[in-house]
Formats: structure tokens, C-alpha cells, sequence
């Protein structure tokens, strides 16, 4: 291979260009070509593309986002459209591609696999919820940022005897809010794992203002329920004021930790030694410390993410 693509998709995640400069200088370090893809597989679509040199990537290793900008475009799902992309490739020359993104990006990545196209694919999002790899890209700055707001929480719910519900992003798994919930120190936590009983809920809190808590942080994954009316029924049956806090979007941004933008680095620089290998179709993880890499295939259709019921246990003896 003489020329690869790179492009980002999916929710954005601090440590993506930390990732794109990973790549792009490994490239050229062993005299490959780099043409970055603009906008995710829309650009790829719409052929939105230019070549990058080292200078391209400086000062964005400490950038929170994606320069080179990430979309959601479902209609990748249409052979046909990933039928013109494929034709964009080749017309440049391009003989392989580095997909940052989560699972559903990996899933575009394996289509154009299947079609001849070989792609590598690196996990980019705070949620954690890629196969194949212990931790995403973009997953411990997240982190930082969701127990900086609850050791806010912490303050203000003390000093008036509050119950707090804080939800979490992470899609459909708890990874965010387990870690977030230990290190923030939350007395309760809901995630998606895990079945939800309010009332079970209430109980433990209950028990917790018997046992003379001053405050009462509940850290909940989103997409489980509406925690406006979660904190309403808290609070009738508490009779404590309860306030219900959603996170949003400020998880997504932040310049990335030190951990985000090495790990973004070695993925990046892995993901070339493999496509200087010959492989394609690979997906790029970190398990137990060191860079592995899986059919992505495989990845998405048989390996399950683990549930960290260790860390739950634990967060749960030091309540
Ligand atoms: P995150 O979980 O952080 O939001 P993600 O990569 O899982 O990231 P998605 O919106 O699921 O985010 O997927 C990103 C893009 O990947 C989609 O907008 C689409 O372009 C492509 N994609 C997703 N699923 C498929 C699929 N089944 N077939 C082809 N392309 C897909």
C-alpha cells in the first residue's frame, strides 16, 4: 500500500485528534501517503478529502473534538451508497482505510471490508461499549470531566441535605457511570446492566438518610428513565428535596487526559503496522496494557463487552 485514508464517525470523543495525528505521522514516518476524509462516510460519500502532511496535525494532539469533523450518515447503511465511496477511493488511489469511531462505525468499516476494501478500525468514544479493547479513546477524559460535576454536586447536595440524580452518558453501557460513581464517591448507581427498581432505590436511600447521610448522589447511565420524574418519586417518597441533573454534551468535549492521547498515539501508530502487515478488516484494542488487534467482524457479531461486576461490588462495599 502506498496511500490510506482516515476519517472519524460517530459522536465525537476527546483523544480523536490525538488519534488522526497518531495515524497520519506513523504513515508518513514509514513513507505512506495520507489523505484525510472530511465529515465522516458523508465526506467519503460526497468526496470531501485532502491530503495531509505532518503539519496538518500539529497542535491538535491537546484538542478536544475532531478537526477533521464526524457525522452520523445513515444512508451508509445503502449498498449503494457505499458503492460510490468505494469508487472515491480508488479514483485517488487510496488502498486502505482508518475508521476512528464506536461500534456503528466499525459496522461501515466491515461492510467496505467485505467489499475488497481493507479497513482498520480504532475505538473513539467516551463510551467504552467497543469490543475487543478494555478501554475507547476519549473514555478516561470523559470520566475526568463527569467526576469534576459530581464532586460539585457533592458540595451543594450536602450543604442542603439533598438527594442529587446525575445522568451519565455511555448509550446502552455503564462503564461511565460504574467508574464515575467510584471515583465520585455516589452512594447509588443505576446502569443498563443492571435491572432497575425504583422502589428498591428508594429503599437504599431510605436506609442511607437512617444511617445519618447528609446527601444521597444517585449517578444513573441514560436512556434507563426520565429522571425528572425519577427525582419527582424520590422525592415524594423521601420527602428530601431531590434535583435531577443531566450531564449532556459537555461530557463529549475537553482537551484530552494524558492516558486519552497515549493511547490514541499507539493505536494510531499500530493501526498502520498493521495495514503495512497486510491486515484488513482488523479492529485495534488495548487489553491487559498492550495493542491487540481482532476481526472486526468478529468484534461486532461475537464479542461481548464483559460487565465490570467486580467494580460494582466494590463501589457497593463503600457505600
Ligand atoms: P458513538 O457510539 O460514539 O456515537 P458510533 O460509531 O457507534 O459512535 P453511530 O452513529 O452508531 O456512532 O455510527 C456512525 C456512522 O457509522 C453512522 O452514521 C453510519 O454512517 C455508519 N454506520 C452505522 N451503522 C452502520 C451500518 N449498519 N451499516 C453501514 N454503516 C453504518
Amino acid at each position: 500500500i502506498k496511500r490510506i485514508g482516515v476519517l472519524t464517525s460517530g459522536g465525537d470523543a476527546p483523544g480523536m485528534n490525538a488519534a488522526i495525528r497518531g495515524v497520519v505521522r506513523a504513515a508518513l514516518s514509514q513513507g505512506l501517503e495520507v489523505v484525510g476524509i472530511y465529515d465522516g462516510y458523508q465526506g467519503l460519500c460526497e468526496d470531501r478529502m485532502e491530503q495531509l502532511d505532518r503539519y496538518s496535525v500539529s497542535d491538535v494532539i491537546n484538542r478536544g473534538g475532531t478537526f477533521l469533523g464526524s457525522v452520523r450518515y445513515p444512508e451508509f447503511r445503502d449498498p449503494a451508497v457505499r458503492e460510490v465511496a468505494i469508487e472515491n477511493l480508488r479514483r485517488r488511489n487510496i488502498d486502505a482505510l482508518v475508521v476512528i469511531g464506536g461500534d456503528g462505525s466499525y459496522m461501515g468499516a466491515k461492510l467496505l471490508t467485505e467489499r475488497g476494501f481493507p479497513c482498520i478500525g480504532l475505538p473513539g468514544t467516551i463510551d467504552n461499549d467497543v469490543a475487543g479493547t478494555d478501554y475507547t479513546i476519549g473514555f478516561f477524559t470523559a470520566l475526568g470531566t463527569v467526576v469534576e460535576a459530581i464532586d460539585r454536586l457533592r458540595d451543594t447536595s450536602s450543604s442542603h441535605q439533598r438527594i442529587s440524580i446525575v445522568e451519565v452518558m455511555g448509550r446502552h453501557c455503564g462503564d461511565l457511570t460504574l467508574a464515575a460513581a467510584i471515583a465520585g464517591g455516589c452512594e447509588f448507581i443505576v446502569l443498563p446492566e443492571i435491572e432497575f427498581d425504583r422502589d428498591e432505590l428508594v429503599k437504599e436511600i431510605m436506609a442511607g438518610i437512617g444511617k445519618g447521610k447528609k446527601h444521597a448522589i444517585v449517578a444513573i447511565t441514560e436512556h434507563i428513565c426520565d429522571i425528572d420524574e425519577l427525582a419527582r418519586y424520590i422525592q415524594e417518597k423521601t420527602h428530601r428535596d431531590t434535583r435531577a441533573t443531566v450531564l449532556g454534551h459537555i461530557q463529549r468535549g475537553g482537551s484530552p487526559v494524558p492516558y486519552d492521547r497515549i493511547l490514541a498515539s499507539r493505536m494510531g501508530a499500530y493501526a498502520i503496522d498493521l495495514l503495512l502487515e497486510g491486515h484488513g478488516g482488523r479492529c485495534v484494542g488495548i487489553q491487559n496494557e498492550k495493542m491487540v488487534h481482532h476481526d472486526i467482524i468478529d468484534a461486532i457479531e461475537n464479542m461481548k463487552r464483559p460487565f465490570k461486576s467486580d467494580w460494582l461490588k466494590t463501589a457497593k462495599e463503600l457505600f
